[in-house]
């Protein structure tokens, strides 16, 4: 496995890290963490709302449960939110981690995150989910999440701070240099690669730089139409050019992970050639001449469920990024039952809960065409 030439608490940041917002289970989760810590892949993003299903079934006690016995081989991440996983700093969720205000309330996130993993402290620890400066801000007030997280610095409980946000390249850039982030996680792919200019700031910088949705929310990870645009190229699959894309400038991506084939894949395709920036730049350019990546939008990171009328939308929006994005018709039929479904009050807790800002709403009857 490369790396990237970061390292935490003296372990190497691969090319490739586990996203583990996208884990299936207990046993799926120890075989994707040992598989990846095997192949030299040893950063692991957690947050207290990954898979919540109770507080004994969720990412962080699944990732606990998969690290035992290798805790030192692997780069433990855990995070906390001041905002509400959109862009306001919205209601204190204890169990889920966002609008975490103050720094008692960071402690006791602290301190969740450290039970559920079972382990003593964190290599990373990040401030979650920073898509405003309102909400960023939040986190410098006197009493607030930046004194509850030095306190816990201070105590052994953590190592090293980053950050995450879906924000442009100016906020990524005043926060690299606010000078006490490590890292920078920010939604960088191949259909958006809009904030270059503010990771390549951060590798300058010195603060390592993570690609979140590195397969644009599994979009990239779908067979399909662009795939043949690539033939001939080296490059065996959209996936393949998605996370060797990312490597050529030096980041790592945050792939998250389903089951162990998706690990495989990912471990195999990093084990391939280096791209250079100018050979990714070229087979982006022949991907996006077929893919129609001005369509893309959803991320399917699922921060707008549950629904209350029950309407899967990060499904409805998976599918129809295959459909429409890649052109996956063989997908078409699954797309027009789970349309059939939709019954959208307009009542707007989703909106208020998404880190793209989406107008879902909308979004929602162009799919049913309503
Ligand atoms: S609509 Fe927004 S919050 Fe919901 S899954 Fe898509 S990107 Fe995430
Ligand atoms: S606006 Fe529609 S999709 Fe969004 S939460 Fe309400 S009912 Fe569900």
């Amino acid at each position: 496995m490369r790396n990237t030439g970061f390292s935490f608490s003296g372990k190497p940041l691969a090319s490739l890290s586990i996203g583990c917002m996208r884990f299936d289970g207990r046993e799926q989760t120890k075989e994707i963490v040992r598989h990846c810590a095997e192949n030299g892949v040893l950063y692991l993003d957690t947050s207290p709302f990954y898979c919540f299903r109770s507080e004994s079934e969720n990412t962080e006690t699944w990732v606990g449960n998969a690290i035992k016995g290798i805790r030192d081989k692997v780069i433990l991440s855990a995070k906390c939110s001041t905002g509400n996983g959109g862009n306001e700093i919205g209601e204190y969720n204890k169990t889920h981690g966002f609008s975490v205000t103050t720094a008692d309330r960071v402690r006791e996130l602290i301190e969740q995150s450290l039970r559920r993993l079972d382990v003593d402290s964190f290599d990373v620890y990040q401030l979650w989910a920073v898509h405003t400066d309102e909400v960023y801000q939040e986190a410098f007030k006197k009493g607030g999440w930046l004194e509850g997280v030095m306190k816990a610095k201070e105590e052994g409980l953590l190592r090293h701070l980053g950050m995450t946000t879906h924000s442009g390249n100016a906020f990524i850039k005043t926060a690299v240099d606010q000078g006490i982030f490590e890292t920078i996680t920010v939604p960088f792919h191949l259909m958006d690669n809009s904030r270059l200019e503010g990771l390549k700031y951060a590798l300058e910088k010195n603060v390592a730089p993570i690609a979140m949705n590195p397969l644009a929310g599994g979009t990239l990870g779908q067979s399909g139409r662009p795939a043949a645009a690539l033939v001939n190229s080296g490059i065996e699959s959209v996936t393949d050019l998605s996370l060797r894309y990312i490597e050529s400038f030096g980041f790592s991506a945050l792939a998250g992970m389903s089951n162990i084939d998706q690990a495989k894949r990912n471990t195999d395709i990093m084990k391939k050639p280096a791209l250079t920036e100018e050979e990714a730049a070229e087979l982006r350019e022949r991907f996006l001449k077929i893919a129609n990546a001005e369509k893309f939008k959803c991320t399917t990171c699922g921060y707008c469920m549950p629904c209350p009328e029950g309407i899967d939308i990060p499904g409805i929006f998976k599918l129809w990024n295959g459909v429409n994005v890649l052109g996956n018709t063989e997908n078409s039929a699954e797309l027009d039952r789970a349309v059939s479904r939709i019954n959208c009050t307009k009542c707007g807790a989703c909106e208020k809960k998404c880190p793209n800002s989406l107008e879902i709403i909308k979004m929602l009857e162009n799919v049913t065409g309503g």
